[in-house]
């Protein structure tokens, strides 16, 4: 859909880089022209790797969010990906932040007020909880008494939010390992609360992130408002649920629409409820493209040394980001990102007669742990100087990228074009000089 405008200049928020119109497709193709003209130029880095985020996905997933959730506030998930124009479109969008660390902290502040932000880490430092306080962020998690000496003795007034265990045994990243407080410990923590003279306010749970089965947010509803019924013996009336993150794009609608039907159920009467989530994924994972280019490649000196019938991979492509990267998602996120074909010999029109054959994609570092495709079916006269792109890498991939071997991280293009294009840009024009 390119057109002549598609690479215009439309916002510059100081000190950040530009977003520009189009659409996604049309920025990768011009990175890759871009890149070309670089290396024409012989200029350093000319091929190096960069990610397109689509804004207008981002705002998208909020207008879903609002019609499936209307009455459920939504808390992003900083962790998830930190991007600021992510941070900026959300906060003009009228979201609140999850945040895990001062650092984020510091991050969502200047954009939106304290109130609007949950300390949602029940394990924090000494120090992280003071800042908090003097920052005004007072609704923070817990689910062990050592926290709660904690606050008590830095952050009197907070307003806390027990987290409990749930059932995360259908997801992809069982948060449950490391944190949620068991029902049957749950009396005890509210009693000692209490006798801290400290102000619990709600109850919060997360059913895991990469979460399959809807149904684990009914099981969570459930035990939640037995929680409520706990904070009354412990004479609290708390007034928030938060029911964390663990949305998945693909099956949105399914755990929406659960999770309604679990608060009708166990939360009839709910005048004076707020119910808030911590989705992360949910509004990035597809925001994101990336293109990496194929910098080296091992393969069989001749095609006769290729057996034809093995389904093992024959040639070994290397490209400019790995799991030291972007593709951490890969170790920590148990992902598995598939690539296609952005440029082929220099053309972007891939011929479907081309034959694909078994090949194994590896990231640029000294690191044989640096797999990012054991094997994938790619065309056969793939070779060094062409493009790969992979979709779906905006969650839990930037955030978590180091600069091992010397590999800077790979850049964001941004565009606000598509379809809510109009609707990014006036929403970050809040934010623009
Ligand atoms: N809230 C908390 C406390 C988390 O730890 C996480 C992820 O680790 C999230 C929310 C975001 O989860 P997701 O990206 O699955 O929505």
């Amino acid at each position: 859909h390119a057109t002549e405008d598609d690479s215009e200049e439309v916002i510059v928020v100081p000190g950040l880089p530009p977003v520009y119109r189009g659409h996604r497709e049309f920025h990768l193709r011009q990175g890759v022209m871009k890149a070309a003209q670089l290396t024409a130029e012989c200029e350093p880095d000319a091929e190096k790797a960069f990610f397109v985020a689509d804004l207008s996905y981002v705002y998208k997933q909020h207008l879903r969010w609002k019609k499936n959730l209307p009455e459920i506030e939504p808390f992003y998930a900083v962790k998830c990906n930190p991007d600021p124009y992510v941070l900026r479109l959300l906060a003009a969008l009228g979201a609140g932040f999850d945040c895990a660390s001062n650092g984020e902290i510091n991050l969502v502040l200047p954009l939106v007020d304290p109130s609007r932000v949950i300390f949602a880490n029940p394990c924090k430092a000494t120090s992280f909880i003071r800042q908090s306080a003097r920052a005004g962020v007072d609704m923070m998690t817990f689910d062990n008494t050592d926290e709660l000496h904690k606050i008590a003795r830095v952050h009197p007034g907070a307003k806390l939010i027990i987290r409990i265990l749930t059932d995360d045994s259908k997801s992809l990243c069982r948060l449950g390992l490391k944190f949620g407080a068991p029902m049957v410990t749950v009396p005890a923590l509210l009693g000692k609360a209490r006798e801290l003279n400290l102000d619990v306010i709600g109850v919060s749970f997360h059913v895991g992130s990469g979460s399959y089965d809807s149904n684990a947010f009914s099981d969570a509803v459930m035990r939640a408002r037995m929680v409520f019924d706990m904070g009354k013996d412990a004479g609290y009336t708390f007034t928030l649920l938060d029911v964390g993150g663990g949305f998945e794009d693909p099956t949105f609608e399914a755990s929406a629409s659960v999770l309604k039907d679990a608060i009708e159920q166990y939360f009839p009467a709910r005048d004076n409820l707020r119910i808030i989530a911590e989705p992360g994924r949910y509004y990035v994972a597809q925001a994101f493209s990336l293109a990496a280019n194929v910098i080296a490649r091992r393969a069989p000196p001749t095609a006769e040394d290729v057996d034809p019938d093995s389904e093992n991979p024959s040639v070994m492509y290397y490209i400019n980001d790995g799991v030291y990267g972007a593709f951490n998602c890969i170790l920590f996120d148990h992902q598995s990102p598939q690539p296609y074909i952005l440029s082929l010999d220099g053309s972007f029109h891939v011929p479907s007669t081309v034959p694909l054959r078994p090949s194994s994609v590896w990231g640029p570092t000294c690191d044989s742990i640096d797999c990012v495709c054991s094997v994938t079916q790619l065309p056969s006269t793939l070779q060094v100087g062409d493009w790969l792109a992979f979709d779906n890498m905006g969650a839990y991939t930037i955030c978590a990228a180091s600069q091992f071997n010397g590999f800077q991280v790979s850049k964001v293009t941004y565009t606000a074009g598509g379809e809510f294009g109009r609707e990014v840009r006036e929403a970050l024009r809040t934010f623009a000089s």
